[in-house]
């Protein structure tokens, strides 16, 4: 059994899969991860701004299990062959879990990929925080009022969870970053730039409205119905809006899956998620399963596509690995049904605004608004 990625999905499948097989020695589970790290990748924002730790040693989290970690970039997956091939190495499988996650999608805006930071990865977080530092030691040197406003201006592209949760944590951070540096408040600005007519398109609108009303609480200009149509060194061009002047773009407006399973013949969809079935199986593959941002699986209840989200990639995660158990012990395979756990939106240190199932029947009854 071979699991390529150790995010959330990939260790929960990971670890799943080592218990249910314990006393099966015929069978052995891989793990493969450029990193070594599992990176908490709903708190990178944190990171972004105060430097957090927001990572968990692979090793740590497999000790004593019977699971064999290989730090590797995947490179190539043969389906026909049945193997994963890594910069030097290959390893065969006879089932396969995808969990490699997703990264950036700039789409093709220019001077975006040049110039934006982004918030995927932890050394894309350390860039920000480290950029953040050095503007402000800037602006704190700087004599002239114009050039100053000018560094102090950050533009943050995209208005979904990940675009809100920084700039919320940003703009807490704002008021220690202008009193240690003696800068004044008034001159620092934040812009969350929107494609949409609303923030957190994905999530419901009556969540929206509050968190904007919060964002603007906290000093962030909220921009709907703007798109992001260049950007240079020092500039960002904005329709409707024309020229910002600003060192600092944070692009969270997009993702989108690698290419590697495009390559290797499996059936794609929306932003190159793989095609899967009921069980989570690629199609035409049956011993290839997809989970977390890899999978375009399907909410049968609503009948759109799962989003996204960390906590349907645990979900799934769990779920393959059980149904991987069933297929080789000749057990029953379980379809996926996605649980909604809840929508909570953390707005920097002491606030987060959302709801949440309070007890297991996850009735209507049992959901809690409100601010945590
Ligand atoms: C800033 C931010 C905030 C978010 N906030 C929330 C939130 O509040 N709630 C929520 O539910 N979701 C949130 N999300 C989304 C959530 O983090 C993702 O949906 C989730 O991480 C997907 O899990 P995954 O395991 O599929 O992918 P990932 O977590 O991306 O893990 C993929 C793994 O694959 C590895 N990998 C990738 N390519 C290769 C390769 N070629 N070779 C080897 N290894 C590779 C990576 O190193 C990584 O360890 C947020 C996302 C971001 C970026």
């Amino acid at each position: 059994m071979v699991v390529i990625g150790a995010g959330y999905d990939g260790i929960t499948a990971v670890l799943r899969l080592a218990k249910l097989l314990r006393g099966h020695a015929d069978y052995q589970v891989h793990l493969v991860d450029r990193n070594l790290f599992l990176l908490l990748k709903t708190q990178l924002h944190e990171a972004a701004v105060l430097k957090t730790e927001v990572t968990i040693p692979i090793d740590r989290l497999i000790r004593n299990r019977n699971i064999s970690f290989h730090l590797a970039e995947v490179s190539r997956i043969g389906p026909d062959e049945r193997t994963v091939f890594l910069q030097s190495d290959s390893l065969p499988f006879e089932y396969l879990v995808a969990a490699l996650g997703s990264q950036t999608n700039f789409y093709g805006i220019p001077g975006l990929q040049e110039h934006a930071f982004t918030l995927e990865t932890l050394s894309g977080a350390r860039h920000i925080h480290d950029h953040i530092a050095r503007l402000c030691a800037r602006a704190s040197s700087e004599p002239d009022e114009a050039r100053r406003i000018d560094l102090l201006r950050f533009v943050i592209g995209g208005g979904g969870l990940s675009g809100v949760e920084f700039a919320a944590e940003f703009a807490d951070h704002s008021v220690h970053c202008t009193r240690n540096n003696h800068i004044n408040l008034e001159e620092f600005e934040i812009i969350l730039v929107e494609a949409g007519s609303r923030i957190m398109p994905n999530l419901a609108e009556s969540l929206s409205t509050p968190v904007e009303k919060k964002l603007r609480e906290k000093r962030v200009k909220v921009l709907t119905q703007t798109r992001i149509l260049d950007q240079t060194a020092d500039s960002v061009t904005l329709s409707p809006g024309g020229v910002v002047k600003t060192e600092t773009l944070v692009w969270t407006g997009g993702i989108r899956i690698t290419d590697l399973f495009r390559e290797s013949g499996m059936k794609i969809g929306k932003l190159g998620r793989i095609m899967v079935d009921e069980y989570l199986r690629a199609e035409s593959y049956p011993f290839i399963y997809a989970i977390g941002d890899d999978a375009l699986a399907m909410n049968h209840f609503t009948g759109n596509p799962v989003p996204t989200a960390a906590q349907f990639a645990l979900q799934q995660g769990r779920l393959v690995a059980e149904n991987i158990f069933a297929n080789v012990t000749g057990g029953k395979r379980r379809p996926y049904f996605p649980t909604v756990w809840g929508e909570v939106v953390s707005l920097g240190r002491h606030l987060a605004v959302g709801w949440r199932f309070l007890s297991q029947k996850r009735s209507p009854s049992s959901v809690s608004w409100g601010v945590f």
